[in-house]
This record gives C-alpha cells, structure tokens and sequence, in this order.
C-alpha cells in the first residue's frame, strides 16, 4: 500500500529543493527503467527500507480565481485530505510570516501528522532561530539545509515512524484495479454501472488506506476488487475543477492498485491532464488500459477510432503498446470489456518466462543485431533472466552495460513484446555486469 508525503508551503521556502533531495535515487532508478522525464511534482523515496511517494504542492499552478491566499489554502487543505503525512517547509531567514501562520493554523486544526521542516538552517549556528517557529503551535520541528542536506537525516527518520502501518499485502490476492481520469470523464458512471446500487458488496479490507473503499467485484465469473478513493461517487463538489485535486486522486488510487483504467472524455481528446495521469500511472509501473469514453457523442467515420488510437499513441511514445477501448458509460457500452481487458493486463503483468525459453528466443536476434559497438568497444551479451519483481523485469548479462543506449533497450523491449503478450505492462530492462 502507498503511503503518500505532501510537501507544503509558501513560494522560495525550499519545496521543490526538498523534494529533489527525498527523490533522487529513487527517481534515478525509476527514469533509467522507464525513460520517463522526471518532473518535478511526483517521486518515490526510500528511508531505511520503507518506501512512499512524495508530492510537492508547489509543482501545481494555482490556476485559480481566487486570491493567492485561498488558493494556496484549498492545497493545503487538499493535501491534507489526500497525504499521510504533511511536511510544512518554513524559511529560517524570514522568520514566521503571516502566511505561515495561517497555514499552521489549518494544520493545527485538522491535520494528524504535521513535520515542520525549517529550511535553510546552512550551519548549526542558525539552529537556535529554527525554534522560534515552535511560535506556530505544532511539534515536530526539524532544522534542515535542503540544500546541502543536513538535517534531513533527522526529519526522515521522524517520518518513516509516524507513517501509517499499512498492514501486509498478502491479505489482498485478488486483482485490484481503479477507475482514474479527469472529472467529468465518466468515471463514478462506469464505477455505478458495473456495481450498481449493490452496497452490500462494500468491504472495507483491513491495511487499506484512510480513504480507500475495496469494492468486491463478483459476478459473471469475474472476481477482483474495485478501489475507490472517498468521493468518486460521493462527490465533493468544492474542489473538483482543481487539477491538483484530481491529480492528488489519482496517486491514492493508483499506488493502491494492480491495473488502472484511465478514463478519457472522447469530446475532448487526449489533454495535459490526462497525460500526467498517464505518466503517473507508467511510472508507478501499474499496469493500463485507456477508455475513451462518451463514445456516443462522437460522429463516426470507418476509421474514427483507429484514428483516435493512433493520435493517442503518438502522445504517450515511445510506449504504445496498451489496450484502447471505446466505452461508453451511461449507455453500457463495452464496458465488461473493459474489466476483460483489464484482467487480461493483470494477466500479462504477472508472466513469468523462463530463463531458456528466453535465452533461445533472444540471443539469435542479438546476434543479428548486436548493440552497436562504443569508443571501439563491443558488447558481448551473454544470457538473459526475468527478474522476480511485481513488473515484468528482464536482466540482460553483458560486459559493458554502461555502453549499451536507450534505443537498444527499446529494441530489445520491443522484440519481448512481440514474442509474449505484455500488453498494458510497463517493462524494467537492465543491463548488468558479468
Ligand atoms: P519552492 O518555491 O518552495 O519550491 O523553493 P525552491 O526549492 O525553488 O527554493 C527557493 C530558493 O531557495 C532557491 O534559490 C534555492 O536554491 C534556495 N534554497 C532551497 N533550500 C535551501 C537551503 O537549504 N539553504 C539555502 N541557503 N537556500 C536554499
Ligand atoms: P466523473 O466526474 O468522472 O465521475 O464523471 P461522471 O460519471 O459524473 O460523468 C460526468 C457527466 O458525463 C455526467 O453528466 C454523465 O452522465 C456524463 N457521462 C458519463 N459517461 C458518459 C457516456 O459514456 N456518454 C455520455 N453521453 N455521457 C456520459
């Protein structure tokens, strides 16, 4: 189960410097894996074996009508809502301001796990002025230098004990699957036409987070759980147009599940929102399937769809190779295609190859087009073995990995492709020494 930190805060306090620093490896890994461009919003961190993601506030335009201050305190508020734990990042060099206090004032009030983290402490001179902010009423106070990362030590280990206990995996062996997408997009009428008004299958399952609900999906011979975070159908009115919102969703909901169904408004294409939700998904490596839905309102021609697939595709390349159904929500259309899909990815997700059977398929096509010579150097590939990781991994043992190019990857990720069904999978392909 994902556990989520929220970085809050005010403008130049040292959000986005934070969150650089409690992502880096991770987000290293991850990128290398993926050959996502990383951004500055969403990462994963590890402190002494506990993992969670990390989310800065700060990352999200405040598009907003409202006056600055509003605006900022809807994210708060927002993050709260939506994150275990809240990292507050204050300025040592500007003392307590305004701002500052009426966001510890919200803290106060409705958040549980608060960190104040006082940045910009450089040298342990500073340290005395860090305590003027226990002026703000909360606890926990952690000087810290974003920047060159002292303190931070200190701040991380406070933080992986109060994150909540999220229980073990085991007792979730059902395939667990999540609606995602912008609002508006359909979502809360797919989730009502495939559970109805069917409550007594709500459980609630032990370890689950805060908001989530586990609906217990049975019928038709299908059987799998439904996550849903509070609200997609109790919706709450007040923040829905806010992209953070939705985009704060989205992380709860995908971190707690297998495959996610991205749900799309066919009347409005393929926009910035639903790409980062995209690009969330990918690089939280869970498995999709992309709905277009409100399909009936789009006027066909025989190539309408292929058409809208391959627009689609060219957005999220270099990875195309995901189901595309065409829903329709309030008209039940294809929507048990959807879970068929869905379950077919959840299929995929867990192949395992075998070592020969790898081996005998890939090494004949490397032989035939072997990674292209570096400074003088060839690259001598010698076997290769799926990893056991939750995501199809596939190590590739050779005696210069660090010469062997993105394209190559890509290459080989391809062939794998082809050979077996990985549809809807995001793929790991490593390159190691031997
Ligand atoms: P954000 O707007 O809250 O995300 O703030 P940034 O992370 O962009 O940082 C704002 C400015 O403060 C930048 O010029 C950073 O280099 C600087 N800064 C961040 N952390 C520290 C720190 O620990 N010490 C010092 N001296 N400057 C810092
Ligand atoms: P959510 O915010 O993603 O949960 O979206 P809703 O399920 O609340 O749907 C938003 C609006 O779009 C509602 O008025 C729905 O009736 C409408 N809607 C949802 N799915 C479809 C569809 O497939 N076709 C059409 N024509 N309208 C739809």
């Amino acid at each position: 189960m994902g556990n989520i930190v929220a970085i809050v805060g005010r403008p130049n306090v040292g959000k986005s410097t934070l969150f650089n620093r409690l992502t880096e490896s991770r987000q290293a890994i991850v990128d290398e894996a993926s050959g996502v461009t990383r951004d500055r919003i969403y990462g994963k961190s590890e402190w002494n074996g506990v993992r969670f993601s990390v989310v800065d506030t700060g990352g999200y335009a405040i598009n907003s009508e409202d006056q600055f201050e509003n605006a900022i305190r809807e994210q708060v508020l927002i993050a709260i809502e939506e994150a275990d734990v809240i990292v507050f990042v204050v300025d040592v060099s500007t003392g307590v301001t305004d701002y500052d206090e009426a966001v510890a004032e919200i803290l106060r009030r409705k958040a549980k796990n608060v960190i104040i983290a006082v940045n910009k402490v450089d040298n342990h001179q500073q340290i005395p002025e860090a305590s003027y902010f226990y002026s703000m009423g909360l606890n926990e106070l952690f000087p810290i230098s974003a920047i060159n990362g002292a303190g931070t030590g200190e701040l991380l280990d406070h933080l992986v004990k109060i994150l909540p206990d999220k229980g073990e995996e085991e007792d979730i062996e059902l395939p667990r699957f999540t609606v995602v997408g912008r609002p508006n997009a359909g979502k809360s009428s797919l989730i009502n036409a495939l559970i109805g008004e069917d409550r007594n299958i709500v459980t609630p399952l032990s370890g689950t987070t805060r908001d989530s609900i586990f609906t217990r999906y049975n019928k038709y011979g299908h059987d799998f759980y439904l996550v849903d975070t509070a609200g997609i159908r109790k919706k709450t009115k007040v923040h829905e147009d806010l992209e953070f919102y939705s985009v704060m969703r989205a992380i709860r909901a995908i971190e707690n599940s297998d495959v996610c169904l991205l749900m799309i408004d066919a009347t409005r294409g393929f926009e910035g929102q639903d790409q980062k939700i995209f690009s969330l998904i990918e690089r939280n490596r869970k498995g999709v399937v992309v709905l277009v839905n409100k399909w009936d309102l789009i006027e066909k021609e025989n190539n309408t769809a292929k058409e809208f697939e391959e627009a689609l595709k060219s957005l999220t390349a270099p990875y195309t190779d995901y189901p595309v159904i065409f829903t329709s929500a309030t008209e039940k259309k294809r929507i048990f295609k959807a879970l068929e899909e869905a379950l077919a990815v959840y299929e995929n997700k867990s192949r395992k190859v075998g070592t020969s059977k790898l081996n005998e398929f890939l090494l004949p096509i490397i032989e035939n087009y072997p990674p292209p010579a570096n400074k003088g150097k060839y690259i001598k590939i010698k076997y290769i073995t799926q990893l056991p990781a939750s995501v199809p991994s596939f190590a590739f043992f050779c005696n210069l990995p660090q010469y062997v190019k993105e394209p190559y990857k890509r290459f080989v990720e391809n062939k794998l492709r082809q050979k077996w069904n990985f549809s809807g999978v995001p793929m790991n392909i490593f390159f190691r020494k031997k």
